[in-house]
């Protein structure tokens, strides 16, 4: 579909070229508040933000003056947040499909180091489209490892029009023989937190890959820049067996007890995974209000164990949902959350229930804003936020008849239900497409591009192609 056919059929309240001060008043079958679903509500979006929520009735006696948009059969919810993403992986997708863990070390830092920043800023927004696609309207980027000015990544996501917070890495113990010097490091870490003062869509933080590749010094250093910024720091803690040991054996330390000696762990740390965690490392997260990215996919696809989540939730640890740069499909990402739970801890102890359906929905959005630093910003249906959401057809065989909406979301709903996906009250996507640049004409330049990228990037796979995979087993006879 090109994109002038596809506006053909954007309604005009909805209208790129409206201008966003004219308020409008919009008037679903549900709205998912964080109070739960509503039924008979309205919520009037003015200059980017929801200006009022609240009972249909009230609204249009308040709002009188203002037109008013009837949108049967929808469901006015939160865009998903994606708190663990890499923008730059974008060209590897099934690269990584059936490898061993750790593949950072055998596909992302081949491929991430071999992009330049064309094909960076091209992944970035490939990325970007995918994750609007999916319902997601805000992602962590958790640091790319190519060279150069990663600027792109945040002018991809502009374009684009996701929300993103963007961390740039800070390792000071790279795995290149010429390590860069640590107040370089530093003072590019400061630009960047600089950097997007002012950006409605960019928030800018700092990344260390693994807590072992840096200095104690460094990643005390980082924690205390997000601190006084108040922004995240961002790092991927106790995600596999082999980075657990590696720790143990180089530092004599888990990661996170590595994190917290360093003095790096705290309300401004956001650490991804947290598979394999001891019940000493559970009190530390909680006693240091240190956040958590829970990745369901990416333990289904790469994982030596889950997340825990239920049980953090419990202790009071905050936590958002992350894709890990797997699949950015919101829907998607809930059901693997709760199924995930439901399989690795409810199973054994009789929970039936794992959350109860709306829990994923809270944590893959409202939760996802808190572990963001962005819970003034975005993540909730709520006057005074940015009007990030979406339209969600609700009016599909799938859903038919609704006894438990929440539920019925997590596990049945599907993006093909998204009819519209709006950030900062601005519509971005209409039925999956982009309404003011072309997303085919990028699809079509990846192609061009990425196959190159890809041959030329030093990746080792250790598992082939499925079929290669297939022949292989075939010859050995098993
Ligand atoms: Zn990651």
């Amino acid at each position: 579909m090109t994109r002038n056919s596809l506006l053909d059929t954007v309604p005009a309240e909805f209208s790129p070229e409206r201008p966003s001060s004219e308020a409008v008043l919009l008037a679903p079958a549900a709205v998912l508040t964080p109070e739960g679903i509503q039924h008979g509500y309205g919520v009037v979006v003015s200059d980017g933000k929801f200006l009022a929520v609240a009972a249909l009735e009230s609204l249009s006696a308040e709002f009188g003056g203002i037109q008013r948009v009837d949108l049967p059969g929808r469901l006015l919810m939160p865009g998903f947040i994606d708190s663990h993403q890499h923008l730059a992986q974008a060209f590897g997708k099934a690269l990584a499909f059936g490898e061993p863990s750790e593949i950072f070390k055998r596909i992302w830092v081949p491929l991430e180091g071999f992009l330049n920043q064309e094909l960076v800023y091209l992944s970035g927004k490939l990325a970007a489209f995918e994750a609007l696609r999916g319902g997601i309207t805000t992602v962590a980027d958790a640091g790319a490892r190519s060279s150069g000015d990663l600027s792109v990544l945040a002018q991809a996501a502009e374009e684009a029009g996701l929300r993103c917070v963007l961390g740039i890495i800070c390792n000071d113990f790279p795995e290149s023989p010429n390590p860069p010097d640590k107040n370089e490091i530093l003072k590019r870490a400061d630009d960047h937190l600089s950097r997007y003062d002012g950006n409605a869509l960019i928030t800018p933080s700092l990344a260390i890959s693994i807590p072992e590749i840096a200095s104690d010094w460094m990643l005390n250093q980082v924690y205390e820049r997000c601190r006084e910024a108040g922004r995240v720091f961002q790092t991927h803690v106790n995600e596999h067996l082999a980075a657990v040991e590696r720790s143990l054996v180089d530092r004599r330390l888990r990661p996170l007890e590595h994190l917290a000696r360093a003095k790096a762990l705290g309300p401004h740390t956001l650490a991804a995974h947290v598979t394999l965690v001891t019940p000493a490392e559970l009190n530390l997260l909680r006693d240091t209000d240190t956040a958590v990215a829970y990745n369901p996919v990416a333990s289904q696809w790469k994982g030596n164990a889950v997340c825990p989540a239920l049980q953090m939730e419990a202790l009071g640890i905050r936590l958002g949902l992350g894709t890990d740069g797997t699949r950015s499909d919101g829907f998607r990402l809930v059901d693997a959350a709760e199924s995930l739970q439901r399989i690795a801890f409810g199973l054994s102890v009789g929970d039936s229930s794992c959350g109860g359906g709306y829990k994923w929905l809270d944590m893959s959005s409202r939760g996802g804003a808190e572990v963001l630093g962005l819970s003034g910003v975005t993540g909730s249906i709520k006057p005074g936020l940015a009007a990030d959401f979406l339209l969600v057809d609700l009016d599909v065989p799938e859903l038919t008849p609704s006894w438990d909406l929440p539920w019925d979301l997590v596990r049945l709903g599907n993006r093909s239900q998204i009819e519209a996906v709006f950030v900062g009250g601005r519509l971005r996507l209409w039925q999956g497409w982009p309404v003011d640049w072309d997303g085919k004409a990028l699809m079509e330049r990846i192609n061009k591009l990425a196959g190159e990228a890809v041959a030329q990037a030093p990746i080792k796979r250790v598992h082939g192609t499925s079929a290669e995979y297939t022949g292989f087993r075939r010859e050995l006879g098993i």
